[in-house]
This record gives structure tokens, sequence and C-alpha cells, in this order.
């Protein structure tokens, strides 16, 4: 049996939404990542066997080790099909907000969901979420938005309606935002919830492949690269520090999530226990900074004290607008800063 994590008013106030609404849609975070599209595609299949009209709509691409996920051809891009998904969240009954916890993170997407008039409802997990839904389930203190979806089905009454496809993409995004279940993994009703998937048909061992092992040579070349000749450790600080330039990524023939994973490495090294990775974003315009933790050092802190982002305590991005060796420089202020926290025995 599973702790009721959302509250019971919260489970009736959505379920009298959902017994009236025809359009749903479902929105995620800008670079849509694992548990981004195996929650919002957990719940869109779920929604759909109910019988809704459901569409998923992402601000930009998502990484290609996802594409092989139950419904994800039909997910709609707002960067490529604006005028479209203006039209569906306007006139959409309710709108899910998964995974994200401020508007800023929907990138262009946000004037449009901010204006529709649709019935709002967030679930998510990272901290501090901002006010702009009628219905908040947030909970910092469950390791993926996915698991959230399982969790609400279930108080829905139906999880025996739940299709083997809706468990494939609710177990994707539990499984990648946990690291393969490496970290943030401990509360033990997730591997009860893992058996009920299970009990669903899911093969939990090709889902790892299809998501961990299925990169090109190149991505696998890049990785020796950036380990034997960009990767610096900082041992008096129990920090590591990674960057990627435009140049490297060209001359390793670098295709978007490429370098997924890489900012996890530097912490298999004995102490290191803060980790950054820094990548050019020529397109974006910008240096996306991705941060990493163990224990309790919240990265979240820096990202957004210094790189305007935020997230989890343990797993955090930002932005930095500016030449990479100023964001350097930035992070190399934020070790001084933090010192005393990150050298704590
Ligand atoms: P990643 O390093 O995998 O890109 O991001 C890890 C986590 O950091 C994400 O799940 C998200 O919670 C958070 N994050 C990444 N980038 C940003 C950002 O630009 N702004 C905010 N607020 N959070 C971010
Ligand atoms: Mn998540």
């Amino acid at each position: 049996m599973l702790t009721k994590v959302i509250p019971q008013a919260k489970i009736d106030h959505l379920k009298k939404w959902l017994d009236r609404a025809e359009k749903i849609v479902i929105v995620a975070h800008v670079a849509p990542d694992g548990d981004a599209i195996g929650s919002s595609l957990g719940l869109y299949h779920y929604l759909e066997e109910q019988g809704k009209t459901v569409t998923v709509i992402v601000p930009n691409a998502f990484p290609d080790f996802l594409r092989w996920m139950p419904g994800s051809k039909d997910i709609l891009r707002y960067d490529k099909y604006k005028e479209f998904a203006d039209e569906l969240i306007a006139g959409a009954d309710v709108l899910f907000c998964l995974d994200f916890n401020a508007l800023k993170r929907l990138d262009k997407m946000a004037d449009a969901v901010a204006a529709s008039p649709a019935r709002k409802a967030m679930i998510d997990h990272h901290p501090y979420p901002e006010e702009f839904c009628r219905i908040t389930i947030s909970h910092p203190e469950i390791a993926s938005t996915s698991e959230l979806i399982f969790r609400l089905i279930c108080r829905l009454g139906d999880f025996e309606e739940m299709s083997k496809e809706s468990a494939e993409c609710i177990y994707t995004g539990m499984m990648t935002d946990t690291g393969g279940f490496t970290y943030n993994s401990n509360n033990r009703e997730i591997y009860f919830i893992i058996s009920e998937l299970i009990a669903k048909g899911i093969d939990k061992d090709a889902i790892y492949r299809k998501v961990f092992n299925t990169y090109s040579e190149s991505r696998l070349r890049l990785m020796g690269f950036i380990l034997y000749e960009k990767m610096v450790v900082y041992p008096e600080f129990c920090s590591a520090l990674i960057t990627l330039t435009n140049a490297e990524q060209q001359r390793f023939n670098y295709v978007k999530g490429d370098s997924e994973g890489f900012v996890n490495i530097p912490l298999s090294v004995k102490n290191i226990r803060f980790s950054a990775f820094l990548r050019e974003d020529r397109d974006a315009g910008m240096i996306k900074i991705s941060l990493r933790s163990v224990g309790d050092f919240p990265c979240n802190k820096i990202a957004s004290e210094y790189f305007n982002g935020g997230g989890h305590l343990n797993a955090s991005g930002g932005e930095f607008y500016g030449s990479m060796s100023e964001a350097v420089d930035l992070f190399k202020r934020a070790l001084v800063k933090y010192q005393d926290e990150l050298i704590k025995k």
C-alpha cells in the first residue's frame, strides 16, 4: 500500500474538473527531460483512455533517446507549431503543468499558458512553486513528477485501467530523474510502484537500454575527450568542473542530448561532492549550466544565486549570458563563497 501523499481535497477537486472536461492540454518545461516527457505521456495515455481529447505540448525539442516512448510522436512542439498550439492552449478545459514550478520554465510558451482561461493544475516536485495554477500538487519530497502521476491515477481509483503504455512512460520518468535509481531513490515506496508497473507488463531492463545505451560512437569519444582533457578537479573545494565550447561540440559532431549525464561523472571521484558542467549553446546564445551535488550541499542555491536558475537540492541548472571564461570565473567565486559548506565532512 502507498502512503496518501497527495491531499484528498486536491484529488476530489481535480476529479470534478476531469469529470466535466473534454479538451485537455498537458505542458512541460523547456528542454524536456525524461521526467517531463514521461509524466506528460503517462498522464496523456491515461486521459485518452478516459475518452478525453488530449494534447501534450512542449516548448522545444526533446532528446532522441526518448523518441521510442509510446505517444512521443504525437507531442506538439511550440517552437514549430506556435499558432496551432496557442489555439489548443486557449481552448482547453483543463491544462496540466507538469514537472516545473514557474512559468518562466516554459520559455516562449509562458504567455500563452498564463493567458489561457483553462482550469490549471500543476503537478510537480520542484521546491518553491509559484502560484499560477488553481490546483497546485507540489511534492519536492517525491523523486519524480512521473511518480506523482502514478500516485494520482491510483488515487483517482483507476490503477486497474492504467495501460502498459502509460506504465512505460511513468517508469521512464522515475528512472531518469533518479539516475537509474542511484540517487534520490531511498523511498521504499518507489520499489512498490516499480513492482506494480512490472505487473502492467513493462520491461524495465529494455527501457533502461533504450534510454541509457543507445548513444552514438561520437558521444562516447566526446566523453573520453572531456574526461581526459576538460575535467578540472578542485580538491580544496571537493568540486569539479567541465566546460564544453561550440568548437569542441563541432569537432565531435555534437547533437542535442550528447552531453546528457556528463555532469554526474565527476561525482564518482572520491570526495567530490559538487560538479558543474558548462556548455556553450550557440542556438540559444548562452551558456547552459548543469549542477549536481551529493549529500546536503544545495546546488540549487548556486544555480539561483549565480546562474539565474534553480532546481533540486542535488540536481539543478541555469543559464549564463556572457563568455565561457566569465562563467568559469563566476563558478570559482561560488566555490570560494561556499567553501565551508563544500568541505565540511
Ligand atoms: P539538467 O542539468 O539536467 O539540465 O537540469 C537538472 C535540473 O535542474 C532540472 O530538472 C531542473 O529542475 C533544473 N534546471 C535546469 N536548468 C534550469 C534553469 O535554467 N532554470 C531553473 N529554474 N531550473 C533549471
Ligand atoms: Mn522531474
